[in-house]
């Protein structure tokens, strides 16, 4: 892509109720744009971004033979009323009326819609197991929307469910979708704390957080660095210095964002929604569920706090929105035009997502815009231009090479 033609709104300054780094550098960066509290426009780099997280979720939970299907956002309020939770869930749900006066919901979560999706077809054990999930925009009006993307109340969301004849089959997708979500974050440049957590809301048994270190995190996290205990503080009570109740050593205390979240649900939907399946023995019995959420928004936001000093961002490899950043110092220089040209058609060529600064701008102006943008591997045509040469940099280790052209694609 020529950046000239990438539309991609750079700010001087950050948005005044930007309070965290991840949030300002994201408006400057033009990655998001605001257009209320908590509601937010992806702008090209910032939803390149989004389609790469998606991209791992998908590579990942296929693994895991987990299906893909996509549900209505708008939900009629008969199936909350079915599992109680249209008078339970309060004023975080968006609620709304068709011109014909009926309720309905914008959903904030699908256990009621996916509920109704499979209990006309779980006739019988043989059915049993699956797992299914989608990706999509979830709507929850939110208290307090802030931090950019971290807590919005319009946001995008991985949520998958499971569905088993046993307890113990349950246990074999918590496993699994554990080490999927492990992978799925490290492959977002994430490393995760897992800690069990409070139930709250949504109801059932066994519950673990997927938890970010981060200052800016609205957690508090218990956690031992002896063993790997972890509890969220709001569950477990336990301060600094207690000892952890796995192997006595002290309990220490940070902030953490929670980026997923996975739930033993249990009956609670199968037996108000009457999802029942005939088990071996010809008798009926609610199915077993689990669930488990992703959020695609608030990874994004995270892996940006994580991977960004005040003025810079540089993008884990895989989610980044290109892999080379192209920099003529000077593009109205014909060698360094041409020689810039020439690499970006060679990488293209070669299946390389790269992005080339083919403006005529100071080189001031573009390192600082490259600096916001983010992208990992830059080459800077120069004056060694003359010689076939530029400068190859590795922003991960801030190592700067001067390469020959014909070296630049075994050196990707
Ligand atoms: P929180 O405690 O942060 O409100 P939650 O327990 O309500 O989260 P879930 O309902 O389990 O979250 O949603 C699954 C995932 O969706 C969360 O782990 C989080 O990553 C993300 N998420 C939840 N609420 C928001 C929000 N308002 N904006 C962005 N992402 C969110
Ligand atoms: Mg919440």
């Amino acid at each position: 892509m020529k950046q000239s033609l990438l539309f991609v709104p750079t700010l001087k300054d950050a948005p005044k109720d930007a309070e965290v780094k991840s949030h300002k550098l994201m408006s400057r960066a033009g990655l998001i744009k605001q257009v209320a509290a908590g509601i937010y426009t992806y702008l090209p780099l910032g939803y390149k971004v989004i389609k790469n997280i998606e991209e791992i979720i998908r590579q990942e939970l296929e693994k895991i033979d987990a299906s893909e299907l996509l549900m209505p956002a708008l939900q009629p309020s008969d199936l909350w009323m079915e599992s109680g939770r249209w008078d339970e869930y309060g004023p975080e749900l968006m609620r709304l009326q068709d011109r014909k006066g009926r309720d309905f919901c914008l959903g904030p979560t699908h256990e009621e819609i996916i509920t109704q999706v499979v209990r006309d077809y779980i006739s019988s054990y043989k059915k049993l197991p699956f797992a299914l999930y989608q990706i999509q925009t979830k709507f929850r009006d939110e208290m307090r929307p802030r931090f950019g993307l971290m807590r919005g109340r319009e946001f995008i969301m991985k949520d998958a469910y499971t569905f088993s004849p046993t307890e113990e089959d349950l246990d074999i997708w918590y496993k699994k979708f554990t080490k999927a979500y492990i992978d799925i974050f490290k492959r977002c440049g994430l490393e995760t704390k897992i800690v069990s957590s409070d139930v709250g809301q949504i109801g059932g048994d066994e519950a673990d957080e997927f938890m970010v270190m981060s200052e800016v995190g609205e957690d508090n996290i218990t956690y031992c660095n002896k063993c790997n205990y972890g509890a969220n503080q709001e569950h477990s009570g336990l301060n600094e210095g207690d000892p952890c109740p796995k192997c006595g050593a002290d309990l220490l205390v940070a902030r953490g964002i929670e980026v997923g979240n996975i739930f033993k649900l249990g009956t609670k939907y199968s037996e108000s929604m009457n999802a029942k399946f005939m088990d071996q023995n010809g008798k009926p019995k609610p199915v077993i569920m689990g669930c488990y959420g992703l959020g695609i928004s608030r990874t994004l936001m995270a892996s940006v706090e994580q991977h960004s000093t005040e003025n810079a961002i540089i993008w884990p490899k895989e989610i980044s929105p290109y892999q080379v950043h192209i920099i003529p110092v000077n593009y109205k220089n014909e060698e360094q035009h041409d020689l810039a040209l020439e690499i970006y058609s060679t990488l293209r060529e070669n299946g390389i997502e790269v992005l080339l600064d083919d403006r005529f701008e100071r080189a001031g102006v573009k390192f600082k815009d490259a600096d916001l943008i983010g992208i990992p591997f830059r080459i800077i045509v120069g004056k060694d231009a003359t010689e076939g040469k530029v400068e190859f940099v590795n922003r991960y280790k801030d190592e700067k090479q001067l390469v020959n052209k014909s070296d630049i694609l075994d050196y990707i």
